[in-house]
């Protein structure tokens, strides 16, 4: 059985003082960690102090990108090693809106995966079509061909203990959700690429999570199915009330 996997992903929204009234609030109130892993990914500006408030809590923080050198004359960059040196745990990779808007390459993703696990940092790394490649029936292709490039060059034993997020774009911030037997489909097609790569049994490890436009009032059943461990969440992670019924679900 693969524990869920909640993490908010505020992208950039919240002050410093929002982003540290809310660890403060929810952080004496997550769910065991046996039951759930939760994570915030904040803006990274906030993030030392953000571990720092989290310190006694099973609440995990997250960066949402990062370079994937560990240092050089890369202007306005963050690179893996200062992440893991103020004990950061997780960081989104390829999210859509850093392709799209920042131009990330499959490619660069790659090295980012790479990076962050020799820095002992666990990926989430993102994939998901478009509304016109998923009416063109190649939203399985598009996954797979960004999931193979993401998980090149690894040991099954690295690949098990990465997250992967199945990010639909139309369904990001837009309200709709993919159903649930259309989110677990392409989870499991996923899951088939990672069985191609590394094996079943490393298959069989790897959590992958939903997301887009994922709430308190659709958590459940996106969760009750097979593939999926859980979820990515933009705009339902940013109240602490709405935050905490989605780990409850979970
Ligand atoms: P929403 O939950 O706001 O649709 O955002 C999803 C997302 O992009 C999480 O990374």
């Amino acid at each position: 059985m693969r524990k869920p996997i909640v993490a908010g992903n505020w992208k950039m929204y919240k002050t410093f003082d929002e982003a540290v009234d809310f660890v403060e609030e929810i952080q004496q109130a997550i769910p065991s960690p046996e039951k759930v892993d939760a994570v915030i990914c904040a803006p990274a500006l906030y993030l030392p102090t953000l571990v720092v408030a989290a310190e006694d809590s099973s609440l995990a923080i997250g960066a949402q990108n990062m370079h994937f050198e560990d240092e050089g004359a890369f202007t306005g960059e963050i690179s893996p090693a200062m992440l893991s040196n103020i004990n950061v745990d997780y960081v989104i990779l390829g999210h859509s809106e850093r392709r799209e808007l920042f131009n990330e390459t499959d490619e660069a993703v790659n090295k980012k995966v790479r990076a962050a696990l020799n820095h002992g940092i666990v990926p989430i790394i993102c994939c998901g079509e478009t509304l016109e490649e998923r009416e063109a029936g190649s939203t399985e292709s598009k996954v797979a061909g960004q999931m193979t490039k993401a998980l090149e060059g690894f040991s099954a034993a690295e690949v098990e203990h990465m997250v992967i997020a199945y990010e639909p774009i139309w369904a990001i911030g837009t309200g709709k959700t993919a159903t649930a037997d259309d989110a677990n489909a392409v989870c499991g097609s996923i899951r088939a690429v990672v069985v191609n790569l590394y094996g079943k049994d490393t298959a069989e490890k790897v959590r992958i999570q939903y997301g887009g436009s994922v709430k308190p009032e659709n958590i459940e059943e996106l969760l009750a199915k097979e593939h999926i461990d859980g979820a990515l969440v933009g705009g339902a992670s940013l109240q602490p009330a709405s935050f905490m019924k989605l780990l409850e679900a979970a």
